[in-house]
């Protein structure tokens, strides 16, 4: 199989390939065309001829489309999920029945938002004053490797749906799903032009798209050390920064103890711990802590390891070879630094056969974590958890804070004032309270500190995908 680049609505095939990879099973899934800047030129060209048609759309007719690209996605559910799953090794179980049909919800929500644009007015005795939103115009999308459909979807959907016209540049670890996202846009008569994707490495493919000047906002999920980059390269544009994180899961003794065990296993677990909000610090108070640790490695050791196409399985392997090799460098680095091992570890999962060459790694769990450890400060992206106990509520909020991140955060407690006033101290751009992390397309999802800038869902997409403009008439 090979995928091509795609450009004002035509497949365009690659000057070179690389190959995506089944991290589960290492057979070669498709040669993927390998972009430059020649390519990211091509594409911003038809992306800025598309833009004037597309952002003079009557709204209702945009978001008609827009929606239908959503029905599309919906009736692929299966197809799109399979092809996720082999690609990047999100277990079946997720891809399948939540991250695409919630994809399809993006194109929905966005396509009737879009017909709800409004603005305010400032009305004083000598003027009246108001605001337009108008599409900003040519945006690069950038999308990491983990939940890649997803990802590109929530970008994609409000991007489209405000007028925009795009270029999306997928992780060059699996840019198959949003290969498919491309021609379903056209089958859902998206004009050519609208939507572009260049695929390729980030310095020659991603690096020119966010230099380039007729690019006007940046839509980024990926790194801290990549979004730098960005940053610095990229100049004077609107920036949307979705990076990386190491949220606080905070505990306290009067909490429910079987649901914080069932959300903390989730959020550091699920989609194989790669994932920007995972609770990787979970914090819990003295008190309860024996007995927190003790139910939660019990939980974590039953946890299955396995095929991600198996229904039943819970983590499947780590991205690439490269990526196993540096969440391994941490399980290593744990008991080095003082962390006690209680599962998981350096050994390797019992698998079935056809999937023993996979980038496989076991859930871990380390307890006594001290929050200054480089385990409990620096993001794995794996499924290994760091328990770190703390005394009271001022310590908690200390320890929560103290690091570059500020993501997500979790609070559970039954005590309703410290619910909210630890909510309002964390350094983090979400708190769930009592909740694993539930993403709300009207909520304003981002992070702060070392975890980015911006915030994309609801009206916050504005920030980025619309240009306000204030008009005042002399009364
Ligand atoms: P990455 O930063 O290595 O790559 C992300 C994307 O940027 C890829 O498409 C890559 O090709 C591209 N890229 C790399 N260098 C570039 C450059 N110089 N210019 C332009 N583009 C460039 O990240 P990754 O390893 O793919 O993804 C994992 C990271 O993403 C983690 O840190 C994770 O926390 C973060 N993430 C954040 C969120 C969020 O919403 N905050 C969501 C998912 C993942």
């Amino acid at each position: 199989m090979q995928i091509n680049h795609l450009i004002n609505g035509k497949a365009i095939p690659g000057r070179d390939y690389f190959e995506t990879v089944n991290p589960a099973t290492q057979e070669v899934l498709a040669e993927v065309a390998s972009g430059g800047e020649a390519e990211v030129n091509a594409a911003v060209a038809a992306a800025k001829e598309a833009f004037p048609k597309w952002a003079g759309m009557p709204a209702p007719q945009r978001a008609r489309l827009v929606r239908k690209l959503g029905d599309l996605i919906a009736a692929h559910v299966p197809e799109i999920a399979q092809m996720e799953t082999r690609d990047c090794g999100q277990v079946i179980a997720q891809t399948g029945k939540q991250l695409i049909p919630r994809a399809a919800d993006n194109f929905y929500y966005f396509a009737e938002m879009c017909t709800r644009v409004d603005g305010h007015t400032y009305p004083t005795e000598t003027h009246l004053n108001y605001t337009l939103y108008h599409p900003t115009g040519v945006c690069a999308l950038i999308s990491p490797w983990n939940v890649p459909f997803m990802t590109a979807t929530w970008k994609v959907a409000p991007c489209l749906a405000f007028g925009n016209t795009a270029v999306l540049k997928m992780s060059e670890l699996s840019p198959m799903t949003a290969a498919r996202l491309g021609e379903l846009a056209l089958e859902a008569g998206i004009p050519p032009g609208v939507l572009n994707l260049v695929h390729g490495y980030g310095k020659e493919a991603g690096e020119p798209l966010c230099r380039h000047p007729d690019v006007r906002a940046i839509s980024f999920t990926g790194s801290t050390a990549t979004g730098n980059r960005i940053v610095q390269a990229a100049g004077l544009k609107k920036f949307s920064m979705e990076l990386g994180g190491k949220s606080p899961f905070v505990i306290f003794e009067d909490a429910n103890l079987e649901r914080a065990l069932d959300a903390a296993l989730f959020m550091i677990f699920s989609n194989n711990g790669e994932r920007c909000t995972a609770g990787s610090r979970i914090l819990v108070q003295q008190s309860i802590y024996a007995d927190f640790v003790a139910k939660f490695v019990e939980r974590a050791k039953r946890i299955k390891v396995g095929d991600p196409m198996d229904d039943s399985v819970t983590v499947g392997p780590m991205i690439s070879q490269a990526h196993l090799a540096k969440v391994r460098s941490y399980i290593d680095l744990g008991p080095k630094e003082g962390a006690t091992l209680l599962c998981g570890g350096l050994g390797t999962p019992d698998l079935p056969d056809h999937v023993k060459r996979g980038n496989y790694v076991l859930p871990t769990v380390f307890a006594d974590v001290d929050n200054r450890m480089r385990i409990a400060q620096e993001e794995i992206f794996g499924p290994v958890a760091c328990i770190i106990p703390f005394k009271d509520e001022a310590e908690a909020i200390r320890l929560a804070n103290d690091t570059q991140y500020g993501l997500s955060s979790y609070v559970w407690t039954e005590n309703i004032g410290r619910a909210h006033r630890v909510a309002a101290a964390v350094e983090a751009g979400m708190c769930f309270v009592n909740s694993q992390n539930v993403r709300d397309l009207r909520q304003p999802f981002g992070g702060t500190k070392g975890s980015g800038t911006g915030r994309e869902g609801g009206t916050w997409s504005y920030e980025v995908f619309c240009e306000p403009k204030n008009i005042a008439v002399s009364l």
